[in-house]
């Protein structure tokens, strides 16, 4: 198992990313159960995110790192949420594939294995479904609306957003920045990026210690992420879409109300204390307001497009280097990163932007 995440550069070919909290109970057994999974080698990191613990987790990882070179700590100096502990240790993380894993013992290191071989197939995005979820029916009920409205809205034919069980391909992780609480929403960004993404069942285990982290708030502010996301992913590059047509539709219902009492009241009739006035006078400066913040925000997706980015991936499919091949070199070079993909990926990704 182990000699499959060796990489030629040295660097480790796997990392897995765990974001804990006050987590000291579950820190040995989780360790553990790493190296029982993967075998102690030098091709795989783990990188634990300390999100400002105040209990013995940071002091229990430094024994870890006393004795194994592949454990990596990242400290918080107080509590940011999962979600910055994530885009933290991402970016601290070298490995061509992430694997994030929630600290409680809830998921267990031996599906990494089954999440890699899937990724291997060419997916940049393996998500962990908890079919068998064991969570108190009072997360579990909530989660299933979350889940089936968050599908539907975004498009995606997932049956698990809140897992924090996935596999990620370097690109993509590269690729999408997250903060607040948008890491429930990972799958359905990279989707809309143009990513290949999918879902594998697996096991979750009961929390054995200490208490989950979020309670019932994170529903509310969970659909409150779903809005930004579907704003994101749909409107990002053209603000002036929605609020436009938002504002056309009221600034065009004002004027015909607006039109109608005017004509009434050049024949004589009365309408300074009709409530219909108001609501036509309201529509129309509502129409404004909103035509003015989508320009506003067209301003926005202008200057944040020229500074950087994009919204999407692409691959760059080169011609086949022949003998007689004018490019000579450059040619050369293209086939030769084709003809080597790293151990367990598929050979196009030498051609992705
Ligand atoms: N976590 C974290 N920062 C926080 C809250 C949670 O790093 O502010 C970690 C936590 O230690 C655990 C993972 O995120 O490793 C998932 O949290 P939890 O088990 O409480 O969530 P649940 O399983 O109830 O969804
Ligand atoms: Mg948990």
């Amino acid at each position: 198992m182990a000699a499959h995440y060796t990489t030629a550069t040295g660097t480790p070919w796997l990392s897995l990313v765990i974001p804990l909290y006050n987590e000291a109970e579950s820190l040995r057994p989780l360790y553990d159960a790493i190296k029982e999974a993967l075998g102690s080698g030098d091709n795989y990191e783990i990188l634990f995110v300390d999100d400002g613990s105040t209990d013995e987790s940071l002091s229990l990882l430094h024994s870890f790192q006393d004795r194994d070179e592949s454990v990596r700590v990242l400290h918080f100096a107080r509590n940011f949420g999962k979600a910055e502990a994530l885009a933290a240790g991402f970016r601290e993380s070298r490995g061509e594939v992430i694997i994030t894993l929630d600290a409680d013992l809830q998921d267990d290191p031996q599906e990494i294995p089954h999440l890699v071989s899937t990724l291997a197939k060419g997916y940049d995005l393996v998500s962990g479904w908890k079919q068998h979820r064991q969570d108190p029916i009072t997360k579990t009920m909530p989660s299933h609306v979350f889940n089936a409205v968050t599908s539907y809205l975004t498009g995606i034919k997932l049956k698990d957003f809140n897992s924090g069980f996935k596999a990620y391909r370097r690109r993509l992780v590269d690729e999408l920045h997250i903060y607040g609480e948008l890491h429930r929403f990972l799958p359905a960004l990279a989707y809309w990026k143009g990513f290949r993404v999918t879902e594998v069942p697996v096991v979750h285990h009961p929390r054995r210690f200490g208490n989950s982290k979020y309670g019932a708030r994170r529903f509310l502010s969970g659909f409150l992420d779903l809005l930004t996301v579907l704003f994101l992913t749909r409107f990002r590059r053209k603000p002036l879409h929605l609020f436009g047509t938002l504002g056309l539709a009221c600034l065009g219902i004002g004027l015909a109300i607006n039109l109608y009492l005017t004509t009434i009241w050049l024949q004589g009739e009365a309408i300074g204390t009709r409530p219909l006035l108001q609501l036509g006078v309201l529509l129309m400066v509502m129409g404004i307001q909103f035509l003015s913040m989508g320009l506003l925000g067209e301003m926005l997706t202008v200057s944040s497009v020229e500074e950087r980015g994009r919204t999407h991936v692409y691959e760059v499919i080169e011609p086949p280097a022949s003998p007689t091949n004018s490019q000579g070199e450059a040619g050369t070079a293209a086939s030769r990163i084709q003809a080597a993909p790293q151990a367990g990926q598929p050979s196009r990704q030498a051609g992705w932007r």
